[in-house]
């Protein structure tokens, strides 16, 4: 659903002779149904691009005679540019270009005229992935890797969303305890 602001209407053609119209309704949201589809063209390390595209329909509410009204198919097109932070935990940005139309049918004659309705967008967001096991039980627990307590998979607690983790032996402390700040001095760091 997007909030939409609409502008005057100018005539394309003869505007010498034709004065705008603006909507007594300027204000209104603009619903999108559709379906998506992209694929991932490019990945380096934590980095990706994706090209995807939303196809669907479109409704710009009440305010409009819907009847006369004859709409195009909504079709959006981005690329986005992803940073993978974990498994479960990535921003990106997209940008967009949207493409939609209507032709309204002039009551009693033939003739038809095409409004465009198209729009550049950046969307800028994140995007969280559900982890598929269970939050591990035990809060003394300090493995950081997918484990088991008796005979079920846990996740770790000490996990942050945000944090790569390698599935062998996680990565929270990728320093030795023995070698981070003033331990480095000290001849028994334990
Ligand atoms: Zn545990």
């Amino acid at each position: 659903m997007d909030y939409t602001r609409m502008g005057e209407f100018k005539p394309t053609n003869f505007e010498s002779d034709i004065s705008g119209y603006s909507l007594e309704t300027q204000n209104m949201f603009v619903k999108h149904y559709y379906g998506m589809i992209g694929a991932m063209v490019y990945r380096y390390y934590e980095y990706a691009i994706v090209v995807d595209a939303n196809i669907g329909g479109y409704n710009v509410g009440r305010d409009f005679a819907k009847n006369i009204m004859k709409k195009s198919i909504y079709l959006n097109l981005g690329v986005r540019a992803e940073r993978e932070f974990s498994e479960y935990f990535r921003i990106f940005i997209r940008p967009s270009y949207e493409v939609k139309s209507y032709k309204l049918t002039i009551p009693e004659t033939t003739q038809t005229l095409q409004h465009r309705l198209n729009g550049l967008y950046v969307n800028v967001g994140f995007t969280y992935r559900l982890p598929e096991l269970r939050r591990c039980f035990l809060k003394t627990c300090h493995a950081q890797i997918n484990h088991a307590h008796g005979n079920r998979e846990y996740r770790s607690r000490r996990h942050p969303i945000y944090k790569k983790q390698n599935p062998h032996y996680g990565e929270n402390y990728p320093e030795l305890i023995k070698y981070k700040g003033k331990n480095k001095n000290k001849l028994n760091p334990y």
